[in-house]
């Protein structure tokens, strides 16, 4: 082979493959648009996510102290808002918590730890708002379309259609890094507020969870929480809460 050919081979693969690539990433970018991946498919690729994850973190036995503790307090809520809820407790230092499209919250052994039962209650309240207000959905899409984009480029086949296992562990890491945007997160803890006031809990336990939480970041103590990472402003997220609890009469 001439030099000159193997220097075309060399300038014009990577074109040719980026040429490819942007064709078939683009069909993904349909397949996987939102007109075609219906509420049920994004449930059901939740779940399959939540699963891996289970497999890969120490879930708490039904026996576990922390699981009867948790099971006790969601008791009266294993459906909200029309939502059938399925709990779990992974036994992690992590302070962190978060809940999937297909309603499945998974609550970590380190924020059980500094949080109190109301304080947990109205945390979950929070992140199954991020479901109920559909945040959760469109978190899941978007990163399906970012892993079939991704798994599209990389191999170069055409046919999609599945999510490979390997794609759903990707998938799982999502849940733990997703961010909303500040509406959604106002909106989330706006659920929780309504969660706690209808439930006839004390309102204040967003609050001092909030606080809690932006102090555990502040006082360098080692672990840094990914929950607050995810959800920042968390002062300014408590006194939001306080002030509308004020206005409500439930608070001085
Ligand atoms: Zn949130």
């Amino acid at each position: 082979m001439s030099r000159l050919s193997l220097l075309l081979i060399a300038f014009c693969s990577p074109m040719l493959l980026f040429a490819q690539g942007a064709g078939l990433a683009q069909a993904a970018m349909d397949y996987f648009n939102s007109a075609t991946l219906t509420d049920a498919q994004v449930a059901e690729y939740s779940r399959q996510a939540v699963q891996q994850m289970d497999q890969k973190n120490p879930v708490a036995a039904p026996n576990d102290p922390y699981t009867q503790r948790l099971n006790r307090i969601v008791s009266r809520h294993r459906t909200v808002s029309g939502l059938p809820i399925n709990y779990k407790v992974y036994k992690v230092p992590d302070v962190n918590a978060f809940a999937t499209a297909d309603g499945s919250v998974r609550v970590f052994k380190g924020l059980m730890d500094i949080m109190s039962d109301n304080e947990l209650l109205a945390i979950m309240g929070h992140e199954i708002g991020h479901v109920i207000n559909h945040d959760s959905r469109d978190a899941m899409k978007s990163a399906l379309r970012r892993s079939a984009v991704r798994n599209v480029a990389a191999s170069q086949s055409g046919l999609i259609g599945k999510v490979s296992r390997s794609q759903l562990g990707g998938l799982a890491d999502y849940m733990l890094g997703a961010s909303f945007s500040r509406r959604q997160e106002s909106e989330a803890d706006d659920y929780s507020y309504d969660f706690m006031k209808r439930n006839g809990y004390n309102v204040m336990a967003l609050a001092t969870s909030f606080e809690k939480l932006a102090k555990q970041s502040g006082g360098g103590g080692g672990s840094v929480t990914q929950i607050l990472s995810t959800h920042p402003d968390s002062k300014a997220r408590a006194q939001r809460v306080r002030d509308r609890a004020r206005r409500d009469g439930l608070a001085r």
